[in-house]
């Protein structure tokens, strides 16, 4: 058995409205009322925060609410962010930075996701940290390369004693959405050079005990290849998060995986 509990996080990205929002909730939480052995988070758009905040609590079940996104400083004039303190106000838990669709269609940089990242970790909420390649990196051989920069700036000034809190989510951009997803063996290699990397950054110790997720059209078929891997700890899921019987499958295929290894 695996030490590291798996996670498994449902990016709902910006789909469902209140009524549809609610029904995924509840389908979420009813599929899982019975599981133990995976930490399992869902991520709805802003404005459902608080519905969904509802349906977890009256179902009194240990999925945590996440949001996909939040603004480094804590209040002022900033128009149009929502900073980790409304979040945590709104009985958010963890909180998503550097999505590959906050990366590469609105823009960040390295250096505001890790402005971000430390906010989050700073207020004392969970922070997932999104790293991964994009298709001409990969084809050019360079997505180690692209991975460890962005694991070194997006963790820059975040001290070890806060890595606890702390999830590394492994997504090619190619494979996001897109139908396409990485190989078990590539994921593999991936995560295996990420956690070398936290070892560089934070010691061999503190790298084993980071969870490192998968993301990439993961489907309830293919996932379980890729869980079985050593350094894969779960995963991150988008379009398949949106159905409640495909992501209580791909969480209960997590929590196999880790009792497996
Ligand atoms: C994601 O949103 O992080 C993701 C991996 O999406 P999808 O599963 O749809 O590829």
């Amino acid at each position: 058995m695996s030490d590291r509990k798996p996670f498994v996080g449902g990016n709902w990205k910006m789909n469902t409205n209140r009524t549809s929002g609610s029904d995924l909730a509840r389908g979420v939480t009813d599929g899982l009322l019975q599981l133990d052995g995976v930490d399992v988070a869902v991520y709805p758009p802003f404005p459902y925060l608080l519905t969904v905040r509802a349906v977890l609590r009256d179902r009194g079940s240990s999925v945590k609410l996440g949001s996909q996104d939040s603004y480094f400083q804590n209040d002022g004039a900033y128009t149009g962010e929502v900073s980790s303190a409304m979040l945590k106000d709104c009985g958010v838990q963890t909180v998503l930075a550097g999505h590959s669709e906050r990366r590469h269609v609105i823009g960040e940089k390295d250096e505001l996701v890790n402005k971000k990242l430390r906010a989050v970790l700073e207020s004392g909420l969970d922070g997932v940290l999104c790293v991964g390649e994009t298709l001409d990196e990969r084809l050019a051989g360079h997505q180690d390369i692209v991975n460890a920069r962005q694991i070194r700036t997006g963790l820059a000034d975040i001290p070890g004693s806060l890595l606890d809190r702390l999830v590394i989510a492994y997504e090619p951009v190619w494979a996001i959405g897109t139908g396409k997803t990485a190989t078990p063996q590539d994921a593999q290699d991936a995560h295996k050079q990420i956690r070398s990397q936290l070892a560089r950054l934070y010691g061999e110790e503190a790298a084993q005990r980071v969870r490192i997720i998968y993301g990439g059209s993961l489907k309830p078929d293919i996932c379980a290849d890729i869980f079985a891997q050593k350094d894969v700890d779960g995963g991150l899921v988008g379009g398949a998060s949106l159905n409640a019987g495909d992501f209580v499958t791909i969480c209960k295929a997590a929590a196999s995986a880790a009792k497996a290894k």
